[in-house]
């Protein structure tokens, strides 16, 4: 049975602290202590009298956290954590500022095997999923050291919806009242296109945000940048954005990072634009980011500008999401790329040796 306490809703807080002989309205102390005021040690549920902390201590219960190695700060004021996590395994988490707002940007997972061609995390080895406490931690970490965060997105390391269960349960945590309280609409899940993940999604009884990560509007040309377009192309996919929406009425964004060359032209904007008729969306349009093990090149600013016009003037809502965070390898599909530099550093060294 899993014994951390920041793993835990309010609910099976109360059975636990029933279990051993306590009062039940302990369990949101408990919640809170965790969740909003950082507590680590169950020394510090400074609420529960000492008999019913060393009671949890004996029955093996503790509070995990996450251990920050490094903190980098690009010029442009994105920050990105090093979190190692209990058994060595380390992950990224980035904290964006657009002068008003604070997001911040989660991993779900210790490398990723959905092996997007234009993503780093794709080229380190996947290791395991995260637990919902590690999820809910980074925020915690994160809002401690450097103030509120307004927003939480979950396209950092990882597929969120391959880690569904532990994804949806910090989700449930961070929009909890006794803890962070953030709003569901705070909240966003991107998927490369899980659809089985996005109409189980719907059924459930929250709903946070849905992104799609799109980035092509062809099955040709999506089946070479994202390989589960292959299993999961985009009709199958589509249909089950628009039974998410049925049920949420809640309006998609299509994020779609632009590459030079491959799916920036007039064509394939007007693709796009065919794709995304009559769907209630958004779209995001991302400057690629460079980084080493992988060909790719960004767009020019003329073809960003260009493209973002014809699905524009198509009437659909777009932003230009410019690069942020670009020299700490913050940005987006660079998370990893520190770390598989720093392990064929390593690999060097014992090459070496
Ligand atoms: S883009 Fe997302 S889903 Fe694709 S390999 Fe990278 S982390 Fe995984």
């Amino acid at each position: 049975m899993d014994k951390d306490l920041k793993n835990k809703m309010p609910a099976e807080l109360e059975a636990i602290v029933e279990e051993l002989g306590g009062k039940k309205y302990l369990a949101k102390y408990i919640f809170t202590f965790i969740h909003s005021k950082n507590v680590c040690e169950i020394s510090g549920l400074s609420t529960l009298s000492k008999l019913f902390r060393e009671a949890l201590t004996k029955n093996g219960y503790y509070i995990s956290r996450l251990k920050t190695v490094e903190v980098f700060t690009d010029p442009d004021g994105t920050e990105k954590y090093l979190f190692e996590l209990p058994d060595g395994c380390r992950i990224e988490t980035v904290v964006l500022c657009d002068g008003k707002r604070r997001t911040l940007c989660v991993s779900t997972q210790v490398g990723c095997v959905m092996n997007c061609a234009f993503c780093a995390t794709a080229k380190l080895k996947f290791q395991r999923n995260l637990t919902s406490a590690e999820i809910a931690d980074q925020v915690n970490v994160v809002e401690k050291d450097t103030g509120k965060i307004n927003n939480v997105v979950y396209m950092g390391m990882g597929e969120p919806l391959q880690n569904y269960d532990a994804v949806l349960k910090s989700v449930r945590i961070l929009n909890e009242p006794n803890g962070r309280n953030i709003g569901l609409r705070h909240l966003a899940i991107s998927t490369c296109g899980k659809c089985e993940e996005i109409r189980k999604l719907a059924n459930e009884d929250i709903h946070p945000r849905l992104a799609i990560s799109l980035n092509a509007a062809t099955d040709e040309l999506r089946t070479k940048l994202m390989p589960i377009n292959k299993a999961e192309p985009l009709a199958k996919l589509i249909s089950a954005v628009r039974a998410y929406q049925l049920v949420t009425r809640l309006r998609v964004t299509f994020e779609y990072v632009l590459i030079k060359g491959v799916n920036d032209s007039k064509l394939n904007a007007e693709k796009l634009v065919k794709l995304a008729d009559k769907i209630k969306c958004n779209i995001n349009l991302i400057e690629y980011n460079p980084h080493s093990g992988c060909p790719f090149q960004a767009s020019s600013k003329e073809t960003i500008k260009r493209f973002a016009k014809i699905l524009t003037a198509a009437g659909i809502e777009t932003t230009i999401r410019l690069k942020m965070g670009q020299k700490i390898k913050a940005a987006c599909g660079q998370l990893g790329a520190t770390l598989l530099n720093r392990n064929s550093g390593k690999q060097k060294k014992s090459n070496q040796n």
